[in-house]
């Protein structure tokens, strides 16, 4: 049984974007993944690490957790902050909804990380915080 684990904290400011995408790529190598799934679960993890800094945080500097998964071809990860927390989980998940148009953010996270992953769900709580927990099947292209 191939399985794997692993957990990253960062502190949450933008240059850790980039960190933790290219660390959560690095993990997955080992599932024999195409270039297209290790562009996927990147764009999925910066949209959530992203989120965590702006949304969560607003800003402040605290940490993000990572939890990184595999099991055979499946990988797990979950993104978490301890920030402000989501109201209304469902709201927040429509294409197009943002809480800070101010920002120039256009809603579209969410609906990326679903559109890469097989799996999103969120789970958070207001003035607890917030985490991702995502799910792709890997390396089923060819032999
Ligand atoms: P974009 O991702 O296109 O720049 P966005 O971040 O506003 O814009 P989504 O990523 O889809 O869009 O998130 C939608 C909304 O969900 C956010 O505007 C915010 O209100 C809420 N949200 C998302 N992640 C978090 C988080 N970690 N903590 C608190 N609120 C969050
Ligand atoms: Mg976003």
């Amino acid at each position: 049984m191939n399985r794997n684990e692993m957990k990253l904290e960062f502190d949450s400011i933008s240059t850790n974007e980039a960190f933790a995408r290219v660390t959560v790529a690095a993990f997955m190598a080992q599932m024999n993944p195409s270039m297209e799934e290790v562009a996927d679960v990147k764009t999925a993890v910066s949209e959530a690490v992203t989120n965590a800094i702006i949304h969560g945080y607003e800003g402040a500097v605290h940490k993000i957790m990572i939890s990184g998964r595999i099991e055979e071809q499946q990988l797990f990860l979950e993104i978490a902050d301890q920030g402000v927390g989501i109201v209304d989980i469902k709201k927040a998940m429509e294409p197009m909804y943002t809480s800070r148009p101010e920002l120039e953010r256009s809603g579209m996270g969410f609906l990326f990380m679903e559109a890469f992953m097989d799996e999103v769900q969120v789970i958070s709580q207001p003035g607890k915080g917030t985490t991702v927990r995502m799910k792709k099947q890997i390396g089923q292209h060819g032999a």
